[in-house]
Parts: structure tokens; C-alpha cells; sequence
């Protein structure tokens, strides 16, 4: 698979992110199952428990849209640094993911990125699986 278009967009709608209290811009963009990308930033809020992730917005853009299944997430913070989806965000990947082995790729810029896969950065995950009886 290439990440370019994805990493691209992700370094794009980081742009878009409305950080007045962090200053912490973060972008993301998605892979849904038909190949098509939803784009999301980190969105704050005074009340700051209100704030959404840029990842978490991209992927429920996508599942409000009827899209079901995430391939591929990419995600942008810090330009110096690679910035990894948190605690939420990861869980929130789980539930839509099309498996363990899906690629998480952490963007630095456009050259500089790093693949992990869901299950390196959430391993041994709660899932929907745990609720079968
Ligand atoms: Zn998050």
C-alpha cells in the first residue's frame, strides 16, 4: 500500500486545527474499506474535557458518512517529533479497525515517517470480541 495521498492529506488538515489553548495542531486522515480518506483535526474546547482528537474526528466523519472499516490511519502532531494517537484515539481505532494488523503511520513530515501496526501500539486490546458470551 502507499501512504503518500494519506500522509499528504494528514500534513494538510492539520492546518485546519482549531488549537487556541494547546497551540498543539494535530492532523489525521483514514483509509476506509472502499479506499476512500476522511480527514480529521484536533478540535479544543474551553470546557476542555469537550476537545476531540484529530483521529477520533476523521474516523467519525467516516462511520456518520456509512463507511464501516478502517485500513489505514495516519496521524500528524508535532513537526519535530512523531506524535502517537492517545489512549482514546487507539480505542477508538479497535472498534472500527479491519484487524490487529492495520498501519498506524506516525508522520513527522512528508519524508520522515514512522509504520507501526494497531496492535504494537495497543497491544493485548478490549475489543468487541471481549463482549461476545
Ligand atoms: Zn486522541
Amino acid at each position: 500500500m502507499n501512504y503518500d495521498v494519506l500522509i499528504e492529506k494528514a500534513i494538510e488538515v492539520r492546518e485546519l486545527a482549531y488549537a487556541p489553548y494547546s497551540k498543539f495542531k494535530v492532523g489525521a486522515a483514514v483509509m476506509m474499506e472502499d479506499g476512500s480518506i476522511y480527514t480529521g483535526c484536533n478540535i479544543e474546547n474551553a470546557s476542555f474535557g469537550a476537545t476531540n482528537c484529530a483521529e477520533r474526528t476523521a474516523i467519525f466523519k467516516a462511520i456518520s458518512e456509512g463507511k464501516t472499516t478502517v485500513k489505514a490511519v495516519a496521524v500528524i502532531g508535532d513537526v519535530n517529533s512523531y506524535t502517537y494517537p492517545c489512549g482514546i484515539c487507539r480505542q477508538v481505532i479497535v472498534e472500527f479497525a479491519e484487524g490487529p494488523e492495520i498501519p498506524i503511520i506516525i508522520i513527522k513530515n512528508k519524508n520522515e515517517y514512522i509504520k507501526k501496526t494497531l496492535d504494537e501500539i495497543l497491544p493485548g486490546s478490549f475489543s468487541k470480541k471481549d463482549l461476545e458470551l
